[in-house]
């Protein structure tokens, strides 16, 4: 046998195994857009934080392996804590995650007692239980519109989506200094360089990118700034056939299959994020076969950080 039809034929065999898994074992695959696209075609449901938090809290599957990175399997267990959460692999972090902790939280509040804390969503589970309310890029504004008037606001971790919200908004608030280290290499210069190349495509921005809170690209009429399924949303709905995506490449399998006809460019070639990257195939399957590296947060640690999250849904 030929080695393509050899790797055909196991690859045949391990999505059969694991569709048997998926339904002798009552299991649900949720996946990131920025995930591998193969693993992405196994899910059976792709999408962005806040899309996969909905899903988690009302999957009625007895197991959820997550294909996403630490601090979303840890929000799936946190909403859903009659449920085993498996994380293909485990090294799967996330650098905006890991730049505050629930200690540095807690100290940041003791030194702003008057203070309502907003925290993205792309936090740890004790971050989480210090927050008041969490968001995601989907509803940071309507969140942070809903609780300034009443409040003085704390937002973590990412300084450059916090820093596009005061400006949409004109709200102030103390930004916590951290930086998804894919996002933060979109800066201004990159960003305006690509525009110049690409005169006429359309430019899909995240704003957790640095450059998303420069004036000049903000409002630029080409510009629509977006969490990642407002960009695919947005490159349906738009008219231009050329689209300039500035965010990590996971994002252009599932909008290249919604705009086939569109060209896409990504804003850097280096725009990929590694941790998003460490769920396979074969470790989805491995971890589900043998139901390994659970990710559980204890009761007590979940019941605090379920509030936060809790708001943001009630919330939008
Ligand atoms: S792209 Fe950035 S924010 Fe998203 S998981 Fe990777 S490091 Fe975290």
């Amino acid at each position: 046998m030929s080695n393509t039809k050899l790797q055909a034929t196991s690859q045949k065999h391990l999505l059969d195994e694991l569709n048997e898994l998926r339904h002798s074992k009552h299991a649900i695959l949720l996946g990131h857009y920025y995930a591998n696209p193969d693993v992405q075609e196994v899910c059976d449901y792709v999408g962005d934080s806040l899309g996969l938090s909905r899903e988690a809290a009302k999957s009625d599957a007895d197991i959820i392996v997550f294909c996403g990175v630490h601090f979303m399997a840890e929000t799936a267990s946190i909403l859903a804590q009659d449920k085993k959460v498996l994380l293909p692999a485990l090294e799967a972090k996330c650098s905006l995650a890991d730049g505050i902790t629930g200690a540095q939280l807690a100290a940041w509040r003791e030194a702003n007692p008057d203070y309502f804390v907003i925290s993205y969503v792309n936090t740890t589970a004790e971050v989480k239980a210090y927050t008041d309310c969490c968001c995601t890029s989907s509803n940071a504004l309507q969140v942070v519109k809903y609780y300034a008037p009443d409040h003085r606001l704390l937002f973590a971790p990412d300084r450059n989506l916090g820093r596009y919200i005061q400006l949409q908004t004109g709200i102030p608030m103390k930004l916590w200094d951290g930086a998804c280290h894919v996002h933060n290499e979109f800066t201004t210069a990159v960003i305006k360089a690509q525009m110049r190349k690409y005169p006429k495509a359309r430019v899909l921005i995240h704003p957790e990118s640095a450059g998303a809170s420069d004036d000049e690209i903000r409002n630029d009429a080409r510009v629509f700034i977006s969490s990642t399924t407002g960009m695919i949303n947005e490159a349906k709905r738009c008219s231009e056939p050329q689209l300039l995506v500035v965010t990590e490449e996971g994002v252009l399998y599932k909008m290249q299959q919604t705009v086939p006809e569109k060209e896409l460019i990504l804003v850097a070639p280096t725009a990929q994020c590694e941790h998003m990257k460490h769920a396979t195939l074969v470790n989805v399957l491995e971890c589900l076969r043998e139901e390994k590296n659970e990710v559980r947060v204890e009761a007590e640690l979940a019941q605090s950080a379920r509030i936060s999250i809790e708001r943001m849904l009630a919330i939008g």
